[in-house]
């Protein structure tokens, strides 16, 4: 009995000691738009102090530079092609999405009892056989696409720009038809983005205060900075030039604000927090877009500013304060590195690509990672990574794009992270010998590639709700 009473008492302990991870996912958002990472306009002391008590990962990259692919990749672990999911994005008549029996970061703790949430934007299929409650999160809120996607077939969307969207935020917001679902039920449409940001964290609050007695998984993938770019109205910079600016300024405030209760409910120190971006700045938006700089390009690109991210991971007493790490990594890494830092390895049943990279999170150690494939935006191979040297052949692997030019690149990306210099010309040698490693990575790849979810049916959803 004695024994049992000791038990007992030490199960509180064990649990507690299970870390908790939130994952902190910003859509578009460029290298170069952290003051931590180097923006000069951009303010964001909250997550500048996160870097401050943890380390920044400077080489971190996503498995691909749009948001579905890159989405999919970060939650199972594998290049987008290898489960179906590496053809472009969703939209909301897309009758496809992320198969249910994939694992997820979700799946695979709350296997071990964590609760798991996720608030934001999924964009990993709509159907309610692919929602986050068929992909291992006990709740979801959010949007499910995108935020310029209309329900229910992506029709009447405005035409006014973006600065005058900004200008008259208060009428440009209601001409869009993105709804907000709560589990796998519209609860309102359309949804007000102006104050989407902070309702996600009035959300996360909640959910990390409700559970902070067990362990917890929150995956927090803002739908901002995506555009169409909403703020609410006590925080909004009128001037149109200053809208990027004043959205990575807000979503930074309620990243503190969710950071005040993780700190003020004594969770700081059994909490792994991950700050990252699902793909580049949309350069094509100019002061609706961020900035990759020093990188080149941006989203919808292989180069690295499409593809090269701002990471920022933060566990006190675990991660050491103010490091960097200039390893390669990429979000594909974090479920096998979650698994490890829950104490609880993946099982072997299903093949990924991520690798397990908590070394990095606390030592001066070698990446194992040394290779990374880039693939485009339609899911077709583009290029290797393997130590400093990247290879890209552009131009002509789509079907039916016979007269587009193939363009071969060639970067050594320690002495020319801009991707300024073309090497390919030079080193034959190196080209040939990267072009046949990454067809043969490739062809495994498609050897093995597990399906995506589809069906023919309707979607459940109404047109319009009361
Ligand atoms: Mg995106």
């Amino acid at each position: 009995m004695r024994f049992l009473l000791f038990l007992a008492a030490l199960f509180p302990l064990c649990a507690s000691a299970q870390p908790n991870f939130i994952i902190i996912f910003t859509d578009d958002q460029g290298y170069n738009d952290l003051s931590c990472f180097g923006s000069k306009t951009i303010k964001t002391p909250h997550l500048d102090q996160l870097a401050k008590e943890g380390r920044k990962f400077t080489n971190f990259m996503v498995p691909c530079p749009v948001c579905t692919p890159s989405r999919a990749g970060l939650l199972t672990g594998c290049y987008p092609k290898r489960i179906g999911m590496q053809q472009h994005v969703l939209f909301p008549a897309s009758t496809r999405g992320m198969h249910p029996d994939e694992v997820t970061i979700a799946d695979h703790l709350k296997a071990q009892g964590y609760a798991t949430a996720c608030i934001g934007k999924w964009h990993l299929g709509h159907y309610p056989e692919c929602l986050p409650r068929a992909q291992g999160f006990d709740s979801y809120y959010g949007i499910p696409y995108s935020n310029d996607m209309n329900h229910p077939d992506n029709k009447g969307k405005p035409r006014v720009s973006r600065d005058a969207s900004w200008k008259d935020q208060d009428k440009d917001v209601f001409n869009w038809r993105t709804p907000l679902i709560r589990n796998e039920e519209i609860i309102e449409l359309p949804v007000d983005q102006r104050t989407i940001t902070r309702r996600y964290t009035d959300e996360a609050i909640k959910f990390v205060t409700a559970n902070k007695e067990k362990p917890f998984f929150l995956y927090l993938p803002h739908s901002m900075p995506h555009i169409p770019l909403f703020v609410p109205k006590d925080v909004r910079d009128p001037d149109p030039k200053n809208a990027y600016t004043c959205v990575i300024e807000h979503i930074d405030a309620e990243i503190g604000r969710l950071m005040d209760t993780v700190r003020k409910e004594g969770l700081a120190d059994n909490t792994y927090v991950i700050f990252t971006t699902d793909n580049g700045p949309w350069l094509h938006f100019k002061n609706h877009g961020g900035s990759a700089k020093p990188l080149r390009d941006g989203k919808g690109t292989n180069f690295e500013g499409g593809q090269r991210v701002p990471c920022i991971m933060w566990a006190p007493g675990r991660i050491p304060a103010n490091t960097t790490c200039a390893e390669l990594a990429s979000t594909i890494d974090l479920l096998p590195t979650i698994a490890q830092l829950a104490d609880k390895p993946l099982s072997n049943n299903k093949k990924i690509d991520g690798m397990d990279i908590s070394a990095l999170l606390t030592k001066e150690t070698k990446s194992p990672r040394n290779e990374f494939l880039y693939y485009t935006s339609r899911g077709d191979l583009a290029g290797i990574r393997a130590e400093p040297w990247k290879l890209l052949i552009l131009g002509n692997q789509r079907k039916g794009q016979k007269n587009a030019k193939q363009t071969t690149h060639l970067f050594n990306l320690d002495k020319d992270v801009a991707e300024a210099t073309n090497l390919a010309e030079k080193n034959p040698e190196k080209v040939a010998e990267l072009t046949a490693l990454m067809n043969k990575r490739d062809a495994e790849i498609t050897k093995n590639a597990r399906a995506a979810w589809n069906t023919t049916a309707k979607h459940p959803w109404p047109d319009t709700i009361q």
